[in-house]
């Protein structure tokens, strides 16, 4: 039989991806402030020695000293992926992996972490012609269970959801907010949420199009794309071993989590900073399972935040978790980069 192509006995994943400058970060006032040095390691705020500074034609040699320090900090990861790195690369190296532990009857959970605009609907959902990563996972569930459908019966269902405002909405049948429930099967479920039975993995595609774009999005003075809702979306897979008949349930949440740039930076006030402070909640909530995990502590604050209660079983424990960190490479990102980093680095510890 073959294995999984990556598995690590680590609980969790974490990976880096760079996406390449856009157009305004390949202009005068952007350097980079990524340098990707292996398929591990890269180094932020890197000390170039070229950088030399000229005067009426003669270098000035002591202008560096007006400059700030550069941090040249090292982070290294479980991968590091670049600008020519495509959604079915990050595929093969992230979340491929987890279809085994699917199949032996694990939840697990991936998360696509960064700032507005950093490549997270990228990683995740992508284009039509570019597929993302939830696309490229289903259709590997899809083989998996194609595989093993001698030997095991499946039931496949999915739901997509939007936690906005600490309130969570169904992005595939919007209406009134609903609420979250302990259930015997699959741990904490939505209540009233219509699963949604799957076939094949082009329907997820009209139902992916159909969620995303009943996801809100408001915009800001910083950015007119920022979004500042988590969306969730979660297959639920029911397996019946036919010889045994035990039977085996599993959960995959994938999170195109919101935009991790602090609401201070965009500017905004009144409505919007009641907003800032709900999406904060929840990620700090996330951010403070993932450091109560990562430091061993038996009480992880799941409670605290919608998010982090939806998530409760598929954080910790046995499940498999993959977390994409996605930054910019230019300077003109550098508070959010490094903060990402920082981020990812504290979840490497679980
Ligand atoms: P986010 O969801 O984090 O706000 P997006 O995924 O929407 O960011 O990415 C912002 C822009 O950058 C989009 O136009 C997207 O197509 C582009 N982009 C992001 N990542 C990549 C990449 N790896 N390669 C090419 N373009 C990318
Ligand atoms: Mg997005």
């Amino acid at each position: 039989k073959k294995g999984p192509t990556v598995r690590s006995s680590a609980n969790i994943r974490v990976v880096v991806r760079v996406r390449p400058p856009n157009h305004k970060e390949q202009g005068d006032n952007s350097r980079d402030v990524v340098k990707i040095v292996d398929d591990q390691v890269l180094i932020f705020d890197p000390k170039c020695q070229s950088q030399a500074f000229f005067y009426h034609g003669v270098e000035q040699k002591g202008r560096d000293l007006l400059r700030k320090a550069n941090k040249d900090m090292q982070f290294m990861f479980d991968r590091v992926f670049g600008f020519e790195s495509t959604n079915c690369e990050v595929f093969e190296n992230t979340t491929k992996g987890l279809i085994q532990s699917l199949m032996d009857g694990y939840n697990c959970s991936v998360f696509a972490y960064g700032a507005t605009g950093a490549g997270k609907t990228h990683t995740m959902i992508g284009q039509t012609d570019n597929p993302g990563i939830t696309y490229l996972t289903m259709a590997e569930l899809f083989k998996a269970k194609q595989d093993l459908q001698e030997e095991r019966k499946f039931e496949l269902g999915i739901s997509y959801i939007e936690v906005y405002n600490e309130l969570v909405q169904d992005l595939l049948n919007p209406g009134a907010p609903l609420q979250l429930r302990d259930d015997g099967r699959y741990g904490v479920m939505v209540a009233g949420i219509k699963v949604h039975k799957i076939d094949n993995p082009d329907e997820l595609f009209t139902l992916l199009a159909k969620g995303n774009g009943n996801r809100t999005q408001h915009p800001t003075d910083a950015n007119a794309e920022s979004s500042r809702s988590h969306a969730v979306f979660q297959v639920y897979i029911q397996m019946e071993i036919k010889a045994t008949r035990e039977v085996r349930a599993a959960k995959l949440s994938m999170i195109d989590l919101a935009g991790s740039e602090r609401g201070s930076a965009t500017g905004y006030g009144g409505a919007r900073f009641a907003e800032g402070a709900n999406i904060n909640k929840s990620l700090l909530a996330l951010g403070n399972c993932i450091n109560s995990l990562a430091d061993g502590q038996k009480y992880i604050p799941y409670r605290d935040s919608k998010l982090t209660r939806l998530l409760k079983d598929s954080l910790g424990g046995n499940c498999q978790t993959v977390m994409v960190a996605n930054v910019s490479p230019s300077s003109l990102c550098y508070d959010d980069t490094y903060n990402t980093l920082k981020y990812a680095t504290r979840a490497k510890k679980i």
